[in-house]
């Protein structure tokens, strides 16, 4: 049942993708299993103390776990997008990769200030997106209140990076 459900053996693990000696954790068989999403978005959706006013969602499965999330909460949704994908006028924060740089965007309009934000997404691993997030939220005048990701990579250390930012961080499963 829901509360029980283990969502660590529904997470698929692909060796070498998208390159080699990448272990990707493939949340595409959890999404899958009625169950398995019922139970996921229940625990996203109470891990952290309310009342938030939105959920913002980090482009591309961070907006299928959002969108649930914020229907279950009864907010709205936010999309936090990469680089020209958005039509309006944007807000936006560049952050280091591995190799290179990127930009992530919200609609400058998207919220008025001191709007509590829950943020979520797939995975946290190194902390590099969730924490451009946190930026991008902050500078468009947004609180975030909380963060939730499905799996974390603990080895990586991407939770103490938000935790620093004196954002609450939860995750439902870990990964060595
Ligand atoms: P970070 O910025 O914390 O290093 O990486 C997290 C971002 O990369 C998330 O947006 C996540 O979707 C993506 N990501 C990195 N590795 C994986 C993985 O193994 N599986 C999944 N599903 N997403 C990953």
């Amino acid at each position: 049942d829901t509360a029980n459900a283990d969502l660590a053996a529904l997470i698929r693990t692909i060796p070498d993708f998208p390159k080699p000696g990448i272990q990707f954790r493939d949340i595409t068989t959890l999404l899958l299993n009625a169950e398995g999403l019922a139970a996921t978005i229940d625990r996203l959706a109470t891990m952290h103390d309310g009342p938030f006013d939105l959920v913002a969602g980090i482009e591309a499965r961070g907006f299928i776990f959002g969108a649930a999330v914020a229907q279950r909460l009864g907010t709205g949704l936010l999309l936090i997008r990469k680089n020209g994908k958005l039509p309006g006028r944007t807000v936006g924060v560049d952050y280091a990769l591995e190799y290179g740089e990127d930009r992530i965007e919200m609609h400058a309009d998207a919220v008025v200030p001191g709007c509590r934000v829950l943020l979520v997404d797939d995975l946290i691993a190194t902390g590099g997106t969730a924490l451009a997030a946190i930026r991008l939220l902050r500078k468009a005048g947004a609180m975030v209140g909380g963060a939730g990701f499905v799996i974390d990579l603990p080895d990586l250390g991407g939770v103490s990076k938000i935790e620093a930012e004196g954002v609450p961080v939860g995750a439902l499963v870990a990964f060595d």
